[in-house]
């Protein structure tokens, strides 16, 4: 599932392939977009800005009008050079968009939508993100007055997929932030620290950051889909269980994390 380092480093991306460049064609191959009318709509529009907030992505174009997606999942975005060949299917493609020597690609995206820029703004949903762990600077105060209204009772590690506490933060990085904070993903949120919470999120940040920027390959985990396996650091074998309610699988090291 894509995470945020995921979503801002195909930010960047996109926008190197799109930003200042002719659009020289915008399609929408899914019927359900069929009547949306986005071509038109979007026709002679230069693209001026591409970012990510938590997993969103938004493409601004000129005149006030942004696409917004969110990969959920399954989805990803690509961009190849023009006559380059597409790594899925292109009967998965829900959103193309062509200049004279790209081509950028939404595949698999069940959130797609152009809204105004203000509506990205004042929208319910992501008005209610949290804080972006991947911000040069991470609104730590905020992130942690958010945390502490949630649920007390709640595993730490569960409460970190919750957007609305901090926004960017999936499965895997879960994992390993807890991993190498030395917390045990199931404590309550009233047995974990201020300090403790955000040792787990100053340990995933840089390692994010450099995941975004191209930097490190995704590969080798501490504890992520390590079950019953060895512990890197002690030898314990990982342990792994759905939590929450979403029953997502988190791994951890009874001892490293005990
Ligand atoms: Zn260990």
């Amino acid at each position: 599932m894509p995470e945020g380092d995921t979503i801002h480093s195909a930010a960047r991306r996109v926008g190197a392939a799109l930003i200042g460049r002719p659009i020289v064609s915008i399609e929408t191959p899914q019927p359900r977009h069929a009547l949306d009318r986005w071509p038109e709509r979007l026709e002679g529009r230069a693209v001026r800005a591409v970012d990510a907030r938590g997993k969103h992505l938004f493409i601004r174009f000129e005149g006030d009008l942004t696409l917004h997606s969110h990969l959920r999942m399954t989805g990803g975005w690509g961009v190849y050079r023009r006559g380059e060949r597409w790594r899925r299917s292109p009967r998965r493609a829900w959103l193309v968009i062509r200049t004279d020597e790209h081509e950028v690609v939404e595949f698999d995206g069940p959130v797609l939508e152009l809204m105004t820029d203000s509506r990205t703004r004042f929208d319910r949903r992501l008005a209610a993100l949290g804080p972006d762990v991947l911000a040069p600077e991470l609104d730590e105060r905020r992130f942690l007055a958010l945390l502490r209204s949630d649920d007390h009772t709640r595993g730490v590690g569960d409460a970190l997929l919750d957007q609305r506490n901090i926004a960017g933060i999936g499965n895997m990085w879960k994992a390993e932030g807890c991993f190498l904070a030395g917390i045990d993903p199931w404590r309550r949120l009233s047995d974990v620290s201020d300090e403790e919470v955000l040792a787990i999120v100053r340990a995933v940040r840089p390692l994010m950051r450099a995941s975004a920027d191209g930097g490190r390959l995704r590969g080798e985990h501490w504890v992520f889909e390590r079950a019953g396996l060895p512990c890197r650091r002690c030898g314990t074998r990982i342990r792994a269980r759905g939590q929450g309610d979403d029953n997502r699988t988190t791994y951890w090291c009874p001892k490293c994390q005990g």
